[in-house]
Formats: structure tokens, sequence, C-alpha cells
């Protein structure tokens, strides 16, 4: 029976660690949310989030601004908060109005203030291995990686979804640990080859969004398994492997909720409080 990946007590313990450092700056930082327009999954963030920032010390400064704000509004309010010296970090909550590209507007945030990892700029220092602010759910994974003290050189690893907050940035990390990996899609799906590939995953990574797409007979023995996948059911929320036969043969397995998710809050205040030390 596989031993359970649990995302609450790491958080809870990287936690101490950023309180005593964002005690030891010289000023309260400051976290600005950019809220477009209401939204309830946006909302139920949002409130984690301040949460968590209460929690540290970080100021969380909601930005509202209404739903059919322009995409050149949102550049011109976004360039104000990058001049804003007492802002450390700027967050864009999604989803955004069908009119704003995320992708387009993300890039408009100072490189130094991008907690959530995602400016060019910042997604090439991971490509270099040199990133500071990295991809909060990819580097949440890695946590949790770390926690079973599994050895990543040659680990025949496979990760399913190749978005560009989770898969692809996780696949630069754990290229950079001389982890064997292999990323499969829905082209992978589409070609008949999912099952072959899981199958041979001494560590296993899913982030697709699809309750069961993932045997529980696939998994490897002894294999560790990170279930990224947030799916809300009538009446519970799973993740994208089947929990029941997977954990039977895994040796590490994290539960969904409360394994990746609790992290990944966590992450981007850890982002934070490194952008608002190298900025201070
Ligand atoms: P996305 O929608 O951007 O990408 C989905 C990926 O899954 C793509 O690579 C796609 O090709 C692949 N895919 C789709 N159908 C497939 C199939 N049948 N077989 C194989 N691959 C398939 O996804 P995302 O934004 O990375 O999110 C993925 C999941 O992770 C979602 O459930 C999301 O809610 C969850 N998530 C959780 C956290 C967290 O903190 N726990 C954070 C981010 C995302």
């Amino acid at each position: 029976m596989a031993k359970l990946l649990e995302g609450k007590p790491l958080a809870e313990k990287i936690k101490e660690g950023l309180k005593r450092q964002v005690a030891a700056l010289k000023v309260k930082p400051v976290l600005a949310s950019i809220m477009v327009g209401e939204n309830a999954g946006a909302a139920a963030y949002v409130k984690s989030q301040s949460k968590a920032a209460e929690g540290l010390g970080i100021e969380y400064r909601l930005q509202n601004l209404p739903q059919d704000t322009t995409e050149a509004a949102l550049i011109d309010f976004i360039r104000k908060l990058n001049a804003d010296k007492s802002v450390n970090g700027i967050i864009i909550q999604m989803p955004l109005p069908a009119a704003i590209d995320y992708k387009k507007i993300s890039a408009y945030i100072s490189p130094e203030k991008d907690i959530e990892g995602m400016h060019p700029q910042n997604i090439g220092k991971l490509l270099f291995g040199k990133a500071k602010l990295i991809p909060c759910t990819a580097a949440a994974v890695m946590e949790l990686i770390n926690a079973t003290g599994i050895d990543l050189y040659g680990k025949e690893t496979v990760i399913v979804g190749h978005s560009e907050i989770v898969g692809k940035p996780l696949a630069l990390l754990l290229l950079d640990k001389f982890a064997t990996v292999t990323v499969c899609h829905i082209g992978t799906s589409k070609a008949g080859k999912l099952e072959e590939h899981v199958r041979r995953a001494e560590l296993l990574i899913v982030a697709v969004g699809k309750a069961g797409l993932i045997k529980g007979d696939w998994v490897k023995e002894g294999a560790v398994v990170i279930d990224v996948g947030i799916n809300r059911l009538a009446d519970k929320i799973v993740g994208d492997v089947e929990f029941e036969g997977a954990e039977k043969r895994a040796a590490y397995i994290t539960p969904v909720p409360g394994g990746v998710g609790p992290l990944t809050v966590t992450m981007l205040m850890r982002n934070l409080v490194e952008a608002a030390e190298a900025q201070q």
C-alpha cells in the first residue's frame, strides 16, 4: 500500500521558513492580484491566496477591474504596478474575459515581479536551469518529489499533460536533475500509446483534468505517483488517476484533494518572498 504524499504538512514547514524571511525584510512585502470581472473560481483562488499571504505577513492587494476592461487598459494598469515600488509581485487571476489574451498580457509584467514565473524571460531562465521564479504548480510537484527522497538520476519519468504551467516546465526541471523524461499528451492517447508509456513510469506525474484517465492497474509496482488533476464530480473532487487501484501498487501517491493543491499557493508565496528579497 502506497504512502500518502500530503501537501499540507510540507506546506506548513515551508511556510515557517517563509515567515522568518518575511520578518527579515525591511518593508512588508506586497502581492498585487488583478481580477478582471467576476468569477466564482477566481474568487475562490483569491480567497485562499489572501489567507496564505495574511498568515505570512504579506499584504495581499486585490485589484478589481470591470468585466469590460480592454487589453490596452489592462496593459496600462500592469505598467503602473510595475512602476509602483511598493508592489513586489503581480498575479493575474484566471479566467480573463475572452477578449483578453493571457499570454500576451503576462509578458507585460516586469520579470522581477512575475511571481507566476510565466514571463518569457523567466521561462528562458528555466531552460538554462537558472530560474528563481518557477511556475508554482511545477514547483509544488518538485517539492513533493523531493519529499520522497527518491534519486531522480536516470529515473524513468512519464509526465501526462504538456501545458505551459505544469507539464512543460516540469519536463525542464526534471531534465535538470537527469531524469529520463517522456511527455505524453492528447496525441499520445489518440495514437493509443498512453498505457504503454504509463506502465513503465517509475515516476508518474499526471496533469490533464480527466477523472479516471489513468487506470489503477497501469501504475508500475513501487512507482511514485503525483496526481495534479482536479475534477469536480457531483459528490466529490478527484484527480486523473484511479486512486484505489493505484495506491495498491505505488510506493507513494498524492491524494486529491490534499496533494499538490495546498502546496501550489505556498509556492506562489515563496516566489513573492524571493522577488521581494531580490528587489529590496
Ligand atoms: P491544460 O488543459 O492546459 O492541458 C491539458 C493537457 O492534457 C494537455 O497537454 C492535453 O494534451 C492533455 N490531454 C488532454 N486529454 C488527454 C488525454 N485523453 N490523454 C492524454 N493527455 C490528454 O491543463 P492544465 O492547466 O495543466 O491543468 C491540468 C489539470 O491540473 C486540471 O485538472 C487542472 O485543474 C489541474 N491543476 C491543478 C493545480 C493544482 O494546484 N493542484 C494547478 C494547475 C492545474
